[in-house]
């Protein structure tokens, strides 16, 4: 009969929202519980022992009481297993592991130089298998892994286009689960910065965000009233390629004057190289000449190649060089090119977000990945330029704030993806 069904499917749902209520609260008790959910206490039980049992809550000391017996106090058992959360990057990968609760136990981060889709994702392999290396024993083991990439993903978790890494149709996910056999989420990366942010950082308060991710390229995760809005296909956020100029440089994407080839990591060090190949300041060449030797240090083959600042073509040798990293030090130095440059990013970085919060007038925007780096010598120019552009009324409530995950939002955001997919497929096995 259908009731049996209804009954079944009520039960799921309940033990379901038991779990996140242990989840979000815990330390809580059985009455608790009831209290929240509105359950009764002798269904609150029964789910709770359920629970108990397959490993994912836990009964530590009696509570204080409220008058009577004292409670047995419920904990989630945020270790019964871990998920892998990795963002792609352009020029990096940063891999997370994590417990159930998102809390990071591991990190590892790797500079890329090669981005073709076989050496990368040998790469990608190596760094998830040597976290998984470092799992903790536990009930579950490694319940997923979520990848964040900088490209449009479909819903098979295909790569179909990523322009900066110069991949199309890499079948990520299904690459990914035959290698570790389990579960694996693919997203954009800033769809999974964006979830990151709301889940653990700077819009953990927000229900209508906008999370900026400024790297080598620009994406945008959007948060609608507290769901990722991912348009029809899946390919939303892709505001790096709001045409800003009818003929401005060349960008990936193959289109002229898209906004990151004027805000991105990308426009930044060009521009560096541009000024230095013009022979702009001698601060700036001795900057170059400076990371240049710490390359030297670093890397055997590099040893007495010395980019010359008077160079009239760009050299491998000067691409390696000039870094966000050596820009961020020459303008601590009190560089006035280095702070130029910034300020010239965070101008156009101001510009776009003005016609963002234009069109979303969302209450948060949260500026993250390689850019928020450099917030001190951005912050200014683009809060001038979003007031100054921005129309009165959209930006009164909208605030802005940088990264509050620093560099990890999109790892974080893929290992909680890793996780939701997990309790959901634990939901469906429930009888
Ligand atoms: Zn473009």
């Amino acid at each position: 009969m259908k009731i049996t069904g209804d009954h079944q499917l009520i039960k799921k749902i309940n033990k379901y929202i038991v779990l996140d209520t242990i989840k979000r609260h815990f330390p809580l008790s059985r009455a608790d519980i009831s209290a929240r959910t509105g359950l009764n206490k002798a269904t609150v039980s029964a789910l709770v022992n359920e629970l108990i049992e397959s490993s994912f809550a836990s009964e530590t000391g009696l509570g204080e009481s409220s008058g009577g017996r004292k409670p047995m106090m419920l904990l989630f058992n945020e270790r019964a297993g871990f998920a892998i959360g990795v963002d792609l990057g352009v020029n990096y990968i940063l891999a997370v592991l994590t417990d159930l609760s998102g809390t990071v136990v591991k990190k590892r981060r790797v500079d890329i130089a090669e981005t073709g889709a076989d050496a990368l994702t040998d790469k990608l392999k190596k760094t998830i298998r040597k976290l998984i290396s470092q799992v903790p024993s536990s009930p579950y083991g490694v319940i997923g892994i979520g990848v964040g990439v900088p490209g449009l993903v479909d819903d098979q978790g295909s790569v179909l286009s990523a322009p900066n890494l110069g991949w199309t149709d890499v079948p990520l996910q299904s690459m990914l689960a035959e290698e570790f056999g389990v579960d694996v989420v693919i997203d954009n990366e800033a769809n999974a910065g964006a979830l990151g942010e709301k889940e653990f950082g700077a819009g953990r308060h927000a229900a209508n965000l906008l999370y900026i991710s400024a790297g080598i390229g620009i994406g945008a995760g959007i948060i609608l009233h507290d769901q990722l809005y991912r348009g029809v296909s899946g390919f939303s956020g892709e505001v790096g390629h709001m045409a800003l100029a009818q003929d401005g440089p060349l960008c990936g994407c193959g289109n002229r004057g898209c906004w990151e080839t004027f805000a991105s990591e990308k426009a930044l060090l060009h521009n560096a190289r541009t000024a230095i190949e013009a022979g702009r300041p001698a601060a700036m060449q001795a900057g170059l000449r400076d990371t240049a030797s710490e390359a030297d240090e670093a890397d055997e083959a590099m040893k007495g190649i010395r980019p010359s600042a008077a160079a009239s073509s760009r050299s491998v040798t000067e691409e390696a060089a000039v870094s966000l990293e050596s820009l961020l030090r020459q303008a601590q130095r009190g560089d006035p090119e280095a702070q130029r440059l910034f300020t010239e990013t965070g101008r156009w970085l101001g510009t776009g977000i003005a016609n963002l919060v234009n069109v979303f007038n969302p209450e948060l925007i949260i500026i993250g990945n390689r850019m928020s780096l450099a917030t001190d010598w951005i912050k200014e120019a683009v809060h001038e330029t979003l007031d100054s552009r921005s129309l009165a009324f959209h930006r009164s409530r909208t605030s802005v704030a940088y990264s509050q995950l620093g560099q990890s939002s999109s790892a974080l955001g893929a290992a909680s993806m890793a996780i939701q997919r997990f309790f959901s497929s634990m939901k469906a096995t429930w009888e």
